[in-house]
Order: structure tokens, then C-alpha cells, then sequence
């Protein structure tokens, strides 16, 4: 399976519009010792050919531009995207799929809230539906693995296992007018298996780090981790205000009790933290934060690396 990181930044990017926090200035003042990163966003295919999205970034048209692989090969429309897997229906997860609306027929898998909310909800997603054989929804369930294929049903050989993580939905979402989102699958962690067998975990929110997850982790091959704040408080020291790292979702990468310190036994897998926040005092290469981030065997997830599970 390869897989291509082509956005590492949490919802906002690196710089974010609106930001002027010590990374976003020194970073446009060309004074930072790191790199600016897009919005979270990774593309697997197990055989070069068919390619799967997991979640649709607000930046995905200069990510698809930005990998070959992802480009259109033969006739005047077509495209080498099969479909997209949703973790959740966060906007800087879900706003991409507004991009790909160019009648362009995929497949996306999420679970049956996820899908309510950006089909009954959010009319606009209408335009991936303006004709038949356009954008097939599947309703995925926590535990229950399931192929990804073409949407000609050609199977991809990737095996694909969601891990309910969070009830907790969007702010955007308008409540549960149907009643149907008692369960707690509003942010999904992904595991995904290779034709070899090997596995990636994709767990771009982790609200909370239980022991059945890290035994999970345990034994993944690669493990794409939620790198969002590096402290919980990280937005109030910043603007005064706000909401904690783990209020918005987010066990923070430092500290005690953060995932830094509460998986340091995880010797197995390679480890990388995605879906950094600008203000993450780790982006910063010079920095202490980012040393012992490097010290303890993780990486910072890079626009455009590239991996092979
Ligand atoms: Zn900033």
C-alpha cells in the first residue's frame, strides 16, 4: 500500500489566514525554522493505479495538483480517485468533497450521522448527487470492516477497520433532529490493512486514550496521530480565551498526560504526528519541543512524504 501525506497542518494550515501567533509571524518572515503545512489530508492505493482519499481537506484541489499520482490519465473527465474514507464531519475534514463535485462518479464511505448531516443538513452536498451514477454513500459501522473498491466494485485490496473514539459533533451540525445519533461514532479512528498485511492507523482526533487503544496501537505498523496542540491550553495562553485542547477533542501532545508521555512504551510502530495546530510549539525545529519529539522516536508528518505499508 502506498500511502501520501499531502497535508499535515490541523483545520486553518500553517500559516492560518487570521493567525499571528509566534509560528504564523516568524513563519511568514521567513524566520522559522520549519514548514508550512496544508491541511490534513492522506491518499492510499494498493495498487498505484486507484487511489482512496481519507477525509476531503479544504485544500484538496492543490493537494491533487501536487501529486501525479492524483491526476486525471486518459479521456476529457476522469480521475484515478476512487472514493474517500470520512473520519468524521468536521469541516476542514468533509469541506474538499465540494471539490470533487464535478460530476465526477466516487464512492465515500462514513457513518449513517456523519452522512445525515452532510446530506440532509447541508444542501450543497446535493451537487455531488445532481445525476445518477455520481457519488455513491456507504454507512460504515464502528467494528465492522469493510474493502475499498472502485465504484465499478473493483476491490482495492485494502481492508479498512473504524474504532468509534467520540459523540461529539460539529458545531455546524444542527442538532439530531432524527434521533439517530445515540451512538457514539461521530469521530472514527481508521485502520487500515495493506495487501501485505501491514497496517496504518489514522487517528487524526483522539479525544481519549484508552488501554484497549493503546494495546491497538501496539500493533500497528505506522501510526498517523493527533499532533494537534502540544499543550491544553495552548489557545487561552494565546488569546486570552478559548477552548481547552481537550475540550475541542484533542489530548495534547505534551505534558503528563499527554500522548507523548502516555505512549512512550509504543516501541512498534513507526509514529508520526499529523494534524498539527499552527500555534504547536513543536513546528518549530529549533525549538526543545520539537527535540523531544525526535528524542522519543516520532516524527512530524511533512507535506508530501511518502510512505510504503
Ligand atoms: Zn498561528
Amino acid at each position: 500500500m502506498q500511502v501520501k501525506i499531502l497535508g499535515s497542518a490541523a483545520g486553518g494550515g500553517f500559516p492560518q489566514w487570521n493567525c499571528a501567533c509566534a509560528n504564523c509571524h516568524a513563519l511568514r518572515g521567513g524566520q522559522f525554522t520549519g514548514k508550512a503545512r496544508l491541511q490534513t489530508q492522506v491518499a492510499v492505493s494498493g495498487d498505484g493505479l486507484s487511489w482512496f482519499l481519507l477525509g476531503a481537506s479544504p485544500d484538496l484541489r492543490l493537494q491533487i495538483e501536487s501529486a501525479r499520482e492524483l491526476h486525471p490519465r486518459s479521456g476529457s473527465r476522469s480521475s484515478p480517485i476512487s472514493g474517500v474514507v470520512l473520519a468524521s464531519a468536521d469541516l476542514d475534514h468533509v469541506l474538499g468533497l465540494l471539490l470533487l463535485r464535478e460530476l465526477q462518479p466516487f464512492q465515500v464511505w462514513a457513518a449513517a450521522p456523519v452522512i445525515e448531516i452532510l446530506r440532509s443538513e447541508n444542501s450543497m452536498f446535493a451537487m455531488l448527487n445532481r445525476v445518477d451514477n455520481q457519488v455513491r454513500w456507504n454507512a460504515i459501522r464502528a467494528g465492522e470492516p469493510f474493502h475499498l473498491k472502485s465504484i465499478t466494485g473493483k476491490d482495492a485490496n485494502i481492508c479498512c477497520r473504524t474504532i468509534a473514539l467520540s459523540s461529539r459533533y460539529p458545531a455546524y451540525s444542527a442538532g439530531n433532529p432524527s434521533g439517530t445519533r445515540t451512538n457514539s461514532e461521530a469521530v472514527l479512528g481508521l485502520i487500515l490493512t495493506s495487501p501485505t498485511g501491514k497496517t496504518l492507523g489514522f487517528f487524526p482526533q483522539l479525544p481519549l486514550l484508552t488501554p484497549e487503544l493503546k494495546s491497538l496501537f501496539a500493533t500497528l505498523d505506522c501510526l498517523l496521530l493527533d499532533g494537534t496542540f502540544w499543550s491544553d491550553d495552548e489557545l487561552i495562553r494565546l488569546q486570552g480565551s478559548g477552548q481547552r485542547a481537550r475540550e475541542m477533542g484533542h489530548i495534547p501532545v505534551g505534558g503528563e498526560e499527554g500522548t507523548l508521555r502516555q505512549l512512550a512504551e509504543l516501541t512498534k510502530p513507526r509514529k508520526m504526528y499529523i494534524h498539527i495546530n499552527n500555534t504547536n510549539p513543536m513546528l518549530n525545529e529549533a525549538g526543545a519541543e520539537h527535540r523531544l519529539v525526535r528524542d522519543s522516536g516520532w516524527e512530524l508528518a511533512e507535506d508530501g512524504c511518502q510512505l510504503s505499508l
